[in-house]
């Protein structure tokens, strides 16, 4: 398939049929941006239930790190499930749950022993996460940061702090938990720069939270994004990463780092944290890692995770079939994907960075490897929020068959499979460049 090549008025005649019954049967909470209706997918292209072609720079919100049924990785699916399809892996033992812990622990970024916990989600490997950082210290409270967002189940939603859409209605949320202030380097709390300061922000987290809120004896761990993905696509730079590991270390608190949009080869690394040199005591993982199956993974250092039987457990977690498309994921993320990211991601970033020129909304481009971010603003020196304008640039680029996502308020971002080719990004920066056209004239007529 060839992206794009658009058909018919969107919704086409389908897709508004199909939109229709979802409207009267489904949980009204999901958040749609546009009326997409996926009939099929390959590699960095999607065709609608109209015959509309589009070019994926959304990825299932980051998901198909492989592309949209990669040959491989449904070879791998189809064949476990000829074999079998389930059996609990927490009540019983087969060989590609293992063999997937023993693979996670080669590409791990915690060197030395590791062991990892199976569940389903992103949300489930925050919470098994959570409950093991309090398990191994015997400490409950938590540091989270704002903007950041872990997952919706009432754990992870304590933790999460990006939009209040998430958390209202929905409290008493965990007790014990203290937000700091991130890295937010566009809008540096503190006027600093990132190529020359030390991480001032955490000053707030150093010398204020852990002085005059929560004593550090009591805090089991701080949970961090290395690039922090609903919140806006915002970079942490290294200096962040490593004076957050050396206040953990000053307490004895566990430094856990959310890897669920960043890790699996998205950024160029296999992990994000590795750009920092910092190594975590525990890493939770979903997303990417299983190319669309649903996985989750808290993986911890191995002298941390000596919970005994019936501590933790899902029957879902650690699916076979999940487990197969997981190795075969990682094979391809190894041999070639994650070097595409880098490489390709290099090339988005750079021409998406080159429309700035040309449209002043453009307030910054930021990212790693595939995993990047447009923050558009209504002034570049007020650095005004450009909410309404981002919803409309993030519906101009679908019609034009481009599928990316908002996150945060005003940021768009681009999370396509990594095996998004050079073509196909200049082919995305082109329909980026047509969207952001088409809203800035439809801003002056207004
Ligand atoms: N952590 C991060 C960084 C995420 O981006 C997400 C989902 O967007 C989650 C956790 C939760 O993952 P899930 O939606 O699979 O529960």
């Amino acid at each position: 398939m060839t992206a794009p090549d658009i058909r018919t008025a969107l919704p086409g005649p389908k897709a508004a049929a199909l939109i229709a019954r979802d409207a009267a049967a489904i949980s009204p909470s999901y958040t749609r941006s546009y009326p997409l209706v996926i009939a099929r997918g390959e590699g960095s292209t999607v065709e609608d239930v109209d015959g509309n072609v589009f070019l994926d720079c959304a990825a299932g919100i980051a998901v198909n790190a492989t592309g949209h049924s990669h040959p491989d990785v449904v070879r791998a699916i189809v064949e476990q499930a000829q074999r079998f399809i389930h059996m609990s892996g927490t009540d019983f033992y087969y060989e590609p749950q293992v063999r997937l812990a023993e693979t996670l622990a080669e590409v791990s970024p915690i060197p030395g022993p590791v062991r990892t916990f199976f569940g389903n989600s992103g949300t489930e490997a925050i919470e098994a996460c959570i409950k093991l950082a309090r398990y191994a210290t015997g400490r409950n409270h938590l540091i989270a940061f704002l903007g950041g967002f872990h997952g919706r189940t009432l754990g992870s939603l304590s933790l999460t702090a990006s939009k209040t859409v998430q958390r209202r209605g929905f409290g008493p949320l965990l007790p014990g938990v203290s937000h700091a202030p991130y890295a937010t380097c566009y809008r540096c709390p503190v006027g600093l720069r990132p190529d020359s300061c030390s991480a001032e922000c955490l000053d707030v987290l150093e010398h204020q939270i852990l002085v005059q809120l929560v004593s550090p004896d009591e805090v089991a761990a701080i949970i961090v994004a290395p690039i922090q993905g609903e919140g806006g696509y915002l970079v942490a730079p290294d200096q962040f990463m490593r004076r957050l590991r050396s206040i953990a270390d000053a307490h004895g608190i566990l430094l856990v780092v959310d890897e669920v949009q960043s890790g699996m080869g998205r950024t160029g690394r296999m992990f994000a944290v590795e750009y920092s040199e910092v190594t975590p005591d525990i890493v939770a993982m979903a997303k990417g890692i299983a190319s669309g199956m649903p996985l989750g993974v808290a993986l911890s250092r191995a002298d941390l995770m000596t919970w005994p039987p019936g501590a933790h457990a899902s029957t879902f977690g650690g699916n076979p079939i999940a487990c197969a498309a997981a190795l075969e994921t990682i094979r391809l993320l190894k041999e070639q994907l994650i070097r595409n990211a880098e490489i390709v991601g290099a090339r988005l970033k750079e021409g998406l960075a080159s429309l700035a020129s040309k449209h002043p909304m453009i307030g910054d481009v930021r990212g790693r490897g595939l995993m990047v971010g447009v923050e558009l603003v209504r002034d570049r020196t007020t650095k005004e929020r450009a909410i309404e304008e981002r919803n409309a640039v993030v519906y101009e680029a679908f019609s034009r068959g481009l599928l990316v996502l908002g996150a945060g308020k005003n940021t768009v971002r681009f999370c396509p499979p990594l095996v998004l080719t050079a073509g196909q990004a200049d082919t995305a920066v082109r329909l980026f460049d047509e969207a952001l056209g088409a809203v800035e004239r439809s801003t002056r007529a207004t």
